[in-house]
């Protein structure tokens, strides 16, 4: 707090300290309005859900329902609870990320660990297969040795996250190609790249905030919280890695995460 200063700082000292301290209020400022943002999306999401899960079990509860409706409105309350859960399981491990970022000042994370990056593109690729064909995709790996100082279950999370994407904004026919290597620059990287819809050149530096979506019905219908790419943005940030995006409507999308050479 600038009142606090003794009067004796010299003035050309007081400049920049002004500038840090105004800094910081933008920032504290900033911080404030995306908590806000995010708590109304948050609940606005939650709201959706629980709206659609009340009326159908109100109109079993009085007996508003056909009897050969009570199959497909029970249907449609699972359904609406188990996007429920998954919005909630993703807001908490945002949460979880939040605090660990604010902890990486004091020290590295514990769990940090050399993660196979390899053994760790097979062990995706055979469970997300099944997702894969139910959606008529094509799903190939390509890994070459690599290995990341970082957390196991963290990057299990990104790289799934990435490839759910892959898969969910895709077409029947279409492939996804999960790479990963070590780069001409002595990098290691995970790629997953698609055939898919594609994102518009206007969205593409938006798609990894909170809750934003190009198309937020087939996000919707595809079990998509809006959270997937801001949970993939955090990880990357606690790896020091960074995200290149290339996508062409119509033609597909490619994601890349480039870690640092002496992880
Ligand atoms: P969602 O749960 O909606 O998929 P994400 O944060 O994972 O949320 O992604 C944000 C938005 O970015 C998606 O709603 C979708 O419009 C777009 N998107 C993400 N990945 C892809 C992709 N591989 N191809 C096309 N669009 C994508």
């Amino acid at each position: 707090n600038l009142d606090t200063i003794e009067a004796d700082v010299p003035y050309e000292e007081l400049i920049p300290l002004a500038r840090t301290v105004q800094t910081d209020r933008k920032l504290r400022e900033n911080n404030e309005t995306m908590r806000r943002e995010f708590t109304a999306n948050v609940s606005h999401e939650l709201k959706t859900p629980l709206t659609s899960i009340s009326g159908y079990a109100e109109l079993i509860e009085t007996g508003m329902a056909k009897s050969e409706d009570v199959p497909a409105f029970a249907a449609r309350i699972h359904k609406e609870a188990r996007r429920m859960i998954a919005l909630v399981s993703d807001i908490l491990q945002l949460s979880e990320l939040d605090s660990t970022q604010a902890a990486r000042g004091q020290s590295a994370p514990p769990d940090m660990a050399p993660v196979d990056l390899a053994a760790l593109v097979k062990e995706i690729a055979q469970t997300m297969t099944v997702n894969a064909r139910k959606a008529y995709v094509t799903l190939q790996y390509d890994a070459h040795p690599a290995t990341v100082q970082g957390c196991r279950d963290q990057l299990v999370e990104l790289t799934t996250n990435l490839c759910d994407n892959a898969i969910r904004y895709n077409r029947p026919g279409g492939h996804v190609d999960l790479r990963c290597g070590v780069g001409a620059d002595g990098c290691p990287y995970l790629e997953v790249e698609d055939n898919g819809i594609g994102i518009p050149q206007d969205s593409q530096s938006r798609v990894f905030e909170r809750f934003y979506r190009v198309d937020k019905s087939r996000s919707k219908a595809t079990g998509g919280t809006g959270l997937g790419l801001a949970i993939v943005k955090h990880i990357a940030l606690l790896h020091d890695a960074r995200i290149d995006l290339q996508s062409q409507v119509g033609t597909g999308t490619t994601i890349k995460v480039t870690f640092p050479k002496k992880s």
